[in-house]
């Protein structure tokens, strides 16, 4: 299918074009139609997928078809669409994407999320907005502060419930809920259906469609994924080495804790390659520089811990790193995701050290298969895996003394 078979408006087909996207994506195919007709969905489906596009484009055109705004200058716009969203870089990017595809629609929208001062948000709030993008927080207090009326909105977005529910912000969504008008349409958007998520969706929901967008365990087919073998102390020797020996230009790293991140980034810098962390303790402006750094290439390594990284999305991110192996194993398939996205080649390079063998045993048992294992000078003999990747194609046989940057060499063949 096409996106000129989809009833897409101009200013929306213009717009796709103008992002480079060619066909709609699985999840866009089914949910576009459903969404322009008015249903309520239920949308399994992760980051990566393509999903925003896939409520963006419907709501902006309902949005712009309908008249009940009043566009004069000078008119009260109540907020006719509230999508929610459980991390502020997610909510930043669908506000992003929003704005993309609305480029030539006469339809306003804000972000809102905490961490940050509520003055422009409250500006922008009051200029009055046709579509509010949130985090759950944030928009509870400035509800409770009379910023926020939600009486009007036509189209409720729950975006990544599951995570929301993670991050304990189920108390507040509920309260959000309760302020919605009865009559709306609901887009209900998780990876996962837990009970407590499908509970709510079941309570939300009205005569839902459901759509399916391929399980996680086959998304990650398309990713070229390694492990190491290596104890936790040798894990910076072995980083050092992929960067500066084996091609890994660019990587976005995850590591367990925030201390961790700090200290892997910190390592680096000392050794002369660009980096910063992300994670909670860090300011939200923080949090931005380091994402916009790394995506214009100012830095090699963003190192992240899982709760940061949610959501970001870069385009063409062509490693990701486990410098620790993810304790859940679905966190594994969301961590590595992020890399071969919209048919590109990825690398998932993952770090295993005795005590982690058990996490990587349930990520293969998930993802039903076992991860190639590549070999290095800090192997651990004893760590000796089943499958062995015996091709040379990325094996770092000795640690090599760091180069300069310009004597990085580009080994790494992908692939
Ligand atoms: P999302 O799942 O919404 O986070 O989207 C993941 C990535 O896919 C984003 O970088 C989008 O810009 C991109 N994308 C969305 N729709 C398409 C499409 N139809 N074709 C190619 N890329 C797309």
């Amino acid at each position: 299918m096409q996106f000129k078979e989809m009833n897409l408006i101009a200013p929306l087909l213009d717009a796709v074009q103008t992002a480079g996207y060619e066909n709609p994506t699985p999840i866009q195919e089914l949910t576009i139609p459903l969404v322009l007709c008015g249903k309520d969905v239920l949308g399994c489906a992760q980051t990566g997928t393509g999903k925003t596009a896939a409520f963006s484009l419907p709501i902006l055109q309902l949005l712009n078809d309908s008249a009940k705004t009043d566009r004069s200058p000078g008119a009260m716009r109540p907020i006719r669409s509230l999508i929610l969203a459980p991390t502020r870089e997610l909510a930043i990017q669908i506000h992003e994407n929003l704005m993309q595809y609305g480029k030539k629609l006469p339809l306003r929208s804000a972000v809102v999320f905490g961490g940050v001062s509520q003055v422009n948000q409250v500006k922008a709030l009051k200029v009055g907005i046709d579509i509010l993008v949130a985090t759950p927080g944030r928009l509870c207090d400035l509800i409770k502060q009379g910023f926020v009326k939600l009486n009007s909105v036509e189209i409720f977005v729950l975006d990544e419930a599951d995570r929301m529910l993670d991050m304990g912000f189920i108390h507040d969504v509920k309260r959000i809920i309760t302020l919605l008008p009865r009559q709306k349409q609901t887009l209900f958007f998780s990876a996962t259906l837990p009970a407590e998520v499908e509970s709510l969706a079941t309570k939300l929901l009205r005569n839902p469609e459901t759509v399916k967008i391929v399980p996680p365990t086959k998304t990650v087919d398309r990713i070229n994924q390694f492990v190491y073998m290596v104890d936790k102390s040798k894990k910076n020797e072995l980083l050092m080495d992929l960067l500066n020996n084996q091609g890994v230009y660019s990587a976005l790293v995850f590591t367990r804790t925030k201390h961790g991140a700090d200290h892997v980034a910190r390592h680096l810098e000392k050794n002369n390659i660009k980096s910063m962390a992300i994670h909670g303790n860090k300011s939200q402006v923080a949090r931005q520089n380091a994402l916009n750094a790394f995506k214009k290439g100012k830095i090699n390594v963003l190192v992240a811990t899982d709760i940061a990284a949610r959501g970001i999305d870069i385009a063409e991110l062509p490693f990701v790193i486990n410098y620790n192996i993810s304790e859940e194993a679905e966190t594994y398939i969301h961590r590595i995701g992020r890399t071969g996205r919209a048919g590109a080649v990825g690398v998932a390079i993952s770090f295993c050290s005795s005590e982690e063998m058990s996490n990587l045993r349930n990520i293969e048992r998930l993802i039903q298969k076992t991860i190639p294992v590549k070999e290095c000078a800090w192997t651990v003999p004893n760590m000796s895996p089943a499958v062995k990747e015996t091709s040379n194609r990325f094996i770092p046989r000795r640690p090599s003394k760091r180069t300069n940057k310009g004597g990085r060499s580009n080994n790494f063949r992908r692939p």
